[in-house]
């Protein structure tokens, strides 16, 4: 069954003009770039701190809370990997062992950067506008915000691990496979990881080195000719981590941390 993206009514205008139909359409879905996010969504809050108006003028950042809301059978549909082979359009990601949906923790935080970014002035485009519905496939995302020109483009994760593994980890193309997985991408996940540890995040470690990832397995990455990270907040399957995360204080502390690093990168946005 395909579900419609549910758009609110205002969105529709930028849905279209976004022009970001690729092919297939109906199995890959367009990434909005919404002029204002559905406030229906339940239990979404923004309690992060602000960053200083207008700081982030002018730069135009990609969030991809990572997976979708619902999935259909366009799940295992094959997309380019990147790197010549074919993976799944999408995953489910994983689920807490407080049952916390990583799609929907994804979400929260996305939604709460999304506030914090626009309130200093940023362009935000979001890869998906709410947390009920099908989203676009892996690459479609990756596209989406190619072809936008984001200054910065952040997946949100969170991780599927053994109990006991605890920490976050920034994840990067590599090989770098364009000019901007050579430079900018490690500059962004530095900035990122810098920024996670300043709020009190610690590096994973389990896996990557020092919070950082390089990898050649992502095809959200690999396709990527923008700046582009995906960070792997903690471990939705350990208990301490999963319930930090389902905590307002601990996804406040993720989006803010988060919007502190794309602002260093981005050279603006010091904290109120
Ligand atoms: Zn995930």
């Amino acid at each position: 069954m395909r579900s419609a993206v549910l758009v609110a009514a205002g969105l529709v205008p930028a849905l279209i003009l976004s022009g970001c139909t690729i092919g297939d359409a109906g199995q890959r879905r367009d990434a909005a770039a919404p002029t204002s996010l559905s406030l229906s969504e339940p239990g979404l809050v923004n309690n992060a701190a602000p960053l200083a108006a207008g700081s982030l003028t002018g730069k135009k950042i990609f969030l991809d809370p990572g997976h979708n809301g619902a999935n259909d059978g366009s799940l295992s549909r094959q997309v380019p990997t990147g790197r010549g082979g074919t993976k799944d359009c999408q995953t489910t990601g994983t689920t807490g062992v407080n049952g916390l949906a990583e799609h929907t923790f994804n979400y929260a935080v996305a939604y709460q950067l999304y506030q914090v970014l626009t309130g200093a002035g940023a362009q935000v485009m979001m890869s998906r506008n709410d947390d009920k519905s099908v989203g676009s496939c892996v690459d479609a995302r990756a596209e989406a915000a190619n072809k936008w020109g984001a200054d910065a483009a952040v997946s949100i994760h969170a991780d599927g691990s053994a109990p006991g593994n605890r920490g976050f980890h920034v994840n990067l193309s590599d090989p770098p496979l364009n000019p901007a997985q050579t430079t900018a991408s490690p500059a962004l996940a530095k900035s990122l990881r810098d920024a996670l540890v300043s709020g009190g995040f610690t590096p994973a470690a389990y896996i990557g080195k020092d919070g950082l990832y390089p990898r050649s397995d992502l095809a959200g990455l690999n396709l990527a000719t923008v700046p582009s990270v995906l960070v792997e907040a903690g471990n939705l399957k350990d208990p301490a981590e999963a319930a930090t995360f389902a905590s307002p204080q601990g996804q406040q502390r993720l989006a803010q941390a988060v919007a502190a690093g794309l602002a260093a990168y981005l050279g603006g946005g010091q904290t109120r």
